[in-house]
């Protein structure tokens, strides 16, 4: 955009030049300015993890769920639906994700250091990432650096992304798999249903998108998508979690459909490292000396 500018600014003279700028520039400066302060973000700490539970229709906690948050220091919380879409345009989303997985495992370490009983923590991958050349390597080094099993790590993908290059993505989850990490496909239904590549991928849990479990208790479609889905899951042996429970009317829905597990602000909002953790069942700390949870930790 700028060499187009400047051949404009040199051939017709300064007025096309600033009128080039004002219809276009604009918006194409907008983003690379937007990227920059993404970059800017990763470099000066601004960005952080909350982690959302998940649980049983009782409540019982079975895992988290990682989610980025960007507190900018004038413009205050930026949401990540609102970066995330704009750093999946380059790689910066790489650089995003590997923030989040280094993260995550410095997160499940220094559970395990303080004696809790760990459980599983997902991570949003784009579609991106999945299939780029160093990420498998990355989450496999990372696991080895940290000393943690892929048990603890399930990897969250949404369905678009799944069908667009089915077999790298087929091998890709396999690689996954056999690091003992599980799959899943986030905000399920929302995507194109090609239920074909369903019993191709080698996938573990289907998250019921929030969009469907919204109105699941009032609109009979709504119900109908819910129930099909839980369903679906329980004929190819996957497990089912509804996102975006907000009332109890809700969860008794999902709850007779026979859905698995539930996430939303009607159990827990996305919480701090530090009120996840309370979450968390500590196991005897007897056995660990002052020292040895010292050394664990760094
Ligand atoms: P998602 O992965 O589908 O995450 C669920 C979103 O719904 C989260 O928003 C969560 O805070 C919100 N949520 C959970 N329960 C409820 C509820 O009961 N009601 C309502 N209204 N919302 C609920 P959040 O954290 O703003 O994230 C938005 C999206 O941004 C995520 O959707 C995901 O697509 C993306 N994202 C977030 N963190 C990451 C990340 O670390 N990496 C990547 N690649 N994407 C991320
Ligand atoms: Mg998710
Ligand atoms: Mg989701
Ligand atoms: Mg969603």
């Amino acid at each position: 955009h700028a060499d187009i500018a400047m051949y404009h600014a040199k051939t017709k003279g300064r007025d096309n030049f600033q009128l080039y700028t004002q219809l276009m520039g604009e918006k194409a400066h907008a983003e690379g300015e937007y990227e920059r302060r993404i970059q800017a973000a990763l470099e000066l700490n601004q960005l952080s993890m909350v982690y959302q539970p998940k649980v049983t229709a009782q409540g019982t906690l079975v895992s988290f769920e990682a989610l980025i948050r960007w507190h900018h220091p004038t413009l205050g919380d930026i949401s990540p639906a609102e970066f995330i879409p704009i750093a999946e345009q380059s790689n910066l989303i790489v650089a995003i994700g590997e923030f989040v997985i280094v993260s995550v495992l410095k997160t499940i370490k220094q559970w395990f250091a303080q004696g809790y009983q760990v459980l599983p923590v997902s991570i949003n991958i784009a579609g991106r990432h999945l299939v780029c050349p160093e990420f498998l390597p990355f989450i496999k080094t990372q696991l080895t650096h940290y000393n943690i099993d892929g048990k603890y790590i399930e990897i969250e993908i949404t369905e678009s992304m799944l069908i667009e290059d089915i077999d790298t993505c087929v091998s890709i989850l396999n690689e996954l798999k056999s690091l003992n990490c599980s799959v899943s496909v986030d905000d399920f239904g929302t995507g194109y249903s090609s239920l074909s590549y369903l019993k191709i991928l080698p996938l573990d849990i289907l998250k019921i998108d929030r969009s469907f479990v919204a109105e699941s208790d009032v609109k009979n479609e709504d119900a109908e998508i819910c129930a099909t889905i839980v369903n679906l899951a329980k004929s190819l042996k996957l497990t089912t979690i509804a996102e975006g429970i907000e009332t109890e009317s809700q969860l008794a829905t999902l709850q007779k459909m026979g859905c698995d597990y539930y996430q939303g602000f009607y159990f827990h909002r996305p919480q701090s490292v530090a009120d996840a953790s309370k979450l968390l069942i500590q196991k005897d700390l007897t056995q660990y000396s002052e020292e040895s949870v010292v050394n664990i930790l760094y």
